[in-house]
């Protein structure tokens, strides 16, 4: 067994947060161990937590969709999701399920090491880019320690509102074109202001 199966085994049975209560099924994610593209949407929905498998239900057609527009298959990108488990109505994840979530996300990341990776959404984008706002800088590529990130809306906002639609359509046409390219360089980390030395002489 590989190591990400084994890790899809373990994130199959946690029991780190209470979503574990509530969910028929754990989601961990799927695709090739070593893709180019790495999806990272919210949580699983209805349908994916009866199924076990990420973005199954009509966003996901829709993902398939844009993925079929750049020549695509799903089974050539890894999807999965910041939380492993459906929060009960859909309703957004909660910090400490994110957090408590973390280390799966994280560790599938290591393993996978993809040349990219595309968040679907303000959950997975807030991973990367805390203070961002995702009308600002959906389509935009930018390398975080190390890693291309490249934000985009999730497919099912751009489903509901069909003005994000366009902008996602847009953006995954340029997806193969981003992967490849260099990304905006790496901000330096912010650093903190450095306090004063007291003047010893005038
Ligand atoms: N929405 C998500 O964010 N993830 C899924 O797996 C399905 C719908």
């Amino acid at each position: 067994m590989s190591e990400l199966e084994a890790l899809a085994e373990r994130i199959g049975v946690c029991v780190d947060c209470p979503l574990s209560a509530t969910r028929v099924r754990a989601v961990p994610g799927e695709g090739p161990e070593r893709p180019d593209l790495m999806f990272i949407g919210e949580g699983p929905g209805f349908h994916e937590d009866q199924q076990g498998r990420p973005f199954v239900g009509p966003a996901g057609k829709y993902l398939e969709h844009l993925l079929a527009s750049i020549g695509l298959s799903r089974e050539q990108v890894f999807i999965t999701n910041v939380v492993k488990c459906r929060p009960p109505g859909n309703r957004d994840p909660m910090p400490g399920e994110i957090e408590a979530c973390r280390k799966h996300l994280d560790r599938q990341i290591e393993l996978l090491n993809p040349k990219a990776i595309v968040t679907l959404g303000r959950f997975s984008m807030a991973r990367y880019f805390p203070r961002e706002t995702i009308s600002r800088i959906h389509g935009r590529p930018r390398v975080v320690n190390g890693q291309k990130i490249i934000p985009m809306y999730h497919p099912a906002a751009a489903l509901h509102q069909g003005t994000m639609r366009k902008y996602i359509e847009e953006d995954f046409l340029k997806l193969p074109e981003m992967v490849e390219e260099a990304a905006e360089p790496e901000e330096p980390p912010v650093q903190a202001p450095q306090p004063q030395q007291p003047r010893l002489f005038a």
